[in-house]
């Protein structure tokens, strides 16, 4: 696995650069609204060569003296990610340099990396913040027993990482976390999910997290949700309201599972609730 070249972004005040983490494999028959075979087609005539394999980016933000990440991949769990680490070695950034960690939501691929093998914090310095909803949903027990075998584990990693970061934690109140970076509530991937929009107007960006996984297959159809939408009706709808606001703001956004190069403009396609993304070089 190659290390990639990261990329950043000033916007307003705040250095964005997405750092990668690395890929992960993701079954296209997870994908509901759509069957595998015209999924993969999609991806093929994308360009994409391996076509069940999607990026994991996680994003650093510096400025106003603060050095700000936002998730932290899986921290190599699965086998699968796991570049973020070293990514932040080539940009001379260790992980007590890190003040602050936005997450956008608890899955594995978000919150992976902040524990180490020992299951202690790799990010001792920082603060972590997240949604009240994320928390008290991965805290309830009623939820971890209806959950699946996997479903159990994700609960036992998300309660391992907050207990091993009790003193750290911070829930998303009407301030902004971080003077300059406001937390947008996008509900339906999880209870919690959130997407974080750094500065403001024209010269402003949203993270939007895990809107999409499948950029080239959600955008032209965003009613094609997946297995790991908690709440598929209302996935679907944070997600086409959200392609609505961006394309009339043209706003620039960045996803969790966009491709490696991260900062993207959304365009309306040519049939109506369908959209295309142009990614900036
Ligand atoms: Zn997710
Ligand atoms: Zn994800």
């Amino acid at each position: 696995m190659n290390l990639l070249a990261s990329k950043s972004k000033q916007i307003g005040d705040f250095l964005v650069t997405v750092l990668n983490d690395g890929e992960m494999n993701v079954n296209l028959t997870f994908l509901s609204g759509i069957d595998e075979k015209s999924a993969a087609k999609i991806q093929t005539e994308a360009g994409i060569s391996n076509v069940e394999q999607i990026d994991i980016n996680c994003y650093l933000i510096q400025g106003h003296g603060q050095t700000i990440l936002i998730d932290s991949g899986t921290g190599g769990l699965n086998d699968t990610g796991g570049l973020l680490l070293k990514n932040l070695a080539r940009m001379g950034i260790t992980p007590n340099d890190i003040d602050s960690i936005l997450i956008t939501h608890a899955h594995p691929d978000h919150i992976g990396g902040l524990l180490n093998n020992e299951g202690e914090p790799i990010y001792k310095n920082a603060k972590i913040y997240l949604h009240a909803l994320e928390i008290e949903y991965w805290q309830n027990d009623q939820a971890l027993e209806q959950a699946t075998e996997r479903g159990k584990r994700n609960f036992s990693l998300v309660r391992r990482t907050l207990k091993a970061y009790s003193q750290k934690i911070n829930i998303f109140d009407k301030n902004e976390p971080i003077a300059g970076i406001s937390p947008i509530f996008l509900p339906g991937h999880t209870p919690g999910h959130t997407g974080f929009k750094i500065g403001k107007g024209e010269s402003s960006l949203l993270i939007w997290a895990d809107i999409v996984h499948f950029p080239h297959i959600q955008l032209p159809d965003p009613t094609i949700s997946i297995v790991f939408d908690y709440d598929k009706e209302q996935a679907k709808v944070t997600r086409q309201n959200l392609l609505e606001k961006v394309v009339k703001e043209r706003q620039l956004i960045a996803g969790m599972h966009t491709k490696k190069s991260g900062f993207a403009y959304i365009y309306n396609s040519d049939q109506q609730n369908s959209y295309k993304i142009s990614y900036l070089n």
